[in-house]
């Protein structure tokens, strides 16, 4: 199984451990990609029940980037 060359998890075992070419969603989200940051914050919004969904849109800061990012994950490993 491919790893994150990043963080080393295992990609495709969670929707933010997405392969993205060697490195997971989360990881190139943390790097500053736009488009996985994007990503990120959409299964964030999804693993909360889409309460804030539509209310959220385009109100995405650089503060939701981060904290979505650092957000305790469900790791079972
Ligand atoms: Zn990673």
């Amino acid at each position: 199984m491919n790893t994150c060359l990043i963080c080393k998890r295992p990609l495709g075992t969670a929707p933010e451990l997405q392969d993205c070419g060697g490195d997971c969603l989360e990881c190139m989200a943390e790097a500053g990609d736009p488009d996985a940051q994007v990503e990120m914050y959409r299964i964030l919004q999804e693993r909360r029940g889409g309460l804030m969904a539509e209310t959220d849109k385009g109100l995405m800061s650089e503060n939701d980037a981060a904290a979505a990012t650092i957000a305790p994950g469900d790791e079972s490993s």
